[in-house]
């Protein structure tokens, strides 16, 4: 089975955007882990070549380019629609595969490419009235984005490539002092360093992956870097006795991509 990316699954509570769905407007609360996914003939011919949301955003463009229309995506004609039971009885799904489908987009941000199976032979094709998509069109801060603004499983933009710089950087520091383990009169201690630099590279990799505990490493390995930093070591120079600074700064930035556990989520 296939799967496209359909984002908007980071949201404790969704709306059924099934226009046609009588529970009415803006539509009835869906719950974390609950609902009915509904994947039209359409969308998943539609999505066939374009599995994640990113290629999904140049497909359209494209199209509008060739076109000379404004696609507009912004009704998420292009994702699968989450709705309550009451539109999903309507459209006749087969509620067991729809809910799954629905459980499983929770967990993952991922829906299966392929029509949604019927219940009975009773077939609604009735997709003109759907035109309301899972998301991201009911999340507060992104009302006026399109549905298909591709939510990444890494971290973006300027945070991504801080976060490599000092990946870069503490891999830099598990290596240097290789040399100085035969020689030093404190190989134990230029060893743990070694693995404070391991640890918060691990961190930092975590961190691109948008897991948060990574930065519970970072900034655990620094912080005790810096503690042992005030103890005075001969000829030798702990890296990661600074790196509690990066560390902190790294929240602030990656906090609108990572969703933490503590402070103010800013993750949408
Ligand atoms: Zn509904």
């Amino acid at each position: 089975m296939r799967y496209m990316q359909v984002s908007g699954n980071e949201q404790n509570l969704a709306r059924c955007s099934d226009n046609s769905c009588p529970c009415g407007l803006p539509g009835a609360g869906i719950p974390r882990g609950e609902g009915y996914v509904y994947v039209s003939k359409e969308i998943a011919d539609f999505r066939a070549d374009c599995l994640n949301e990113a290629e999904t955003r140049l497909k359209v463009d494209l199209l509008s380019t060739q076109t000379g229309t404004a696609i507009s995506a912004a009704g998420g004609v292009f994702a699968p629609i989450l709705m309550c039971e009451q539109g999903a009885r309507k459209r006749g799904l087969d509620l067991s595969v729809a809910a799954a489908d629905a459980q499983h987009w929770w967990k993952t941000g991922l829906v299966p490419l392929r029509p949604t199976p019927l219940a009975g032979a009773g077939t609604s094709s009735d997709d003109a009235a759907a035109r309301h998509a899972v998301a991201p069109s009911h999340l507060p801060d992104s009302s006026s984005q399109p549905s298909v603004v591709p939510q990444t499983a890494t971290l973006r933009g300027f945070p991504k490539g801080w976060a490599i710089v000092w990946i870069v950087v503490n891999i830099a520091g598990v290596l240097a002092p290789m040399s100085d383990l035969s020689d030093s009169a404190v190989p134990g201690l230029i060893f743990f360093t070694m693995l404070l630099n391991t640890v918060a590279a691990t961190g930092y990799f975590l961190l691109v992956k948008k897991r948060a505990i990574g930065l519970y490493a970072v900034l655990g390995a620094n912080l005790v870097g810096f503690l042992i930093g005030i103890v005075q070591v001969p000829g030798y120079y702990i890296t990661v006795k600074t790196g509690l600074i990066p560390g902190i700064i790294t929240y602030f930035i990656t906090r609108k991509q990572i969703r933490y556990p503590f402070g103010r989520s800013r993750v949408n």
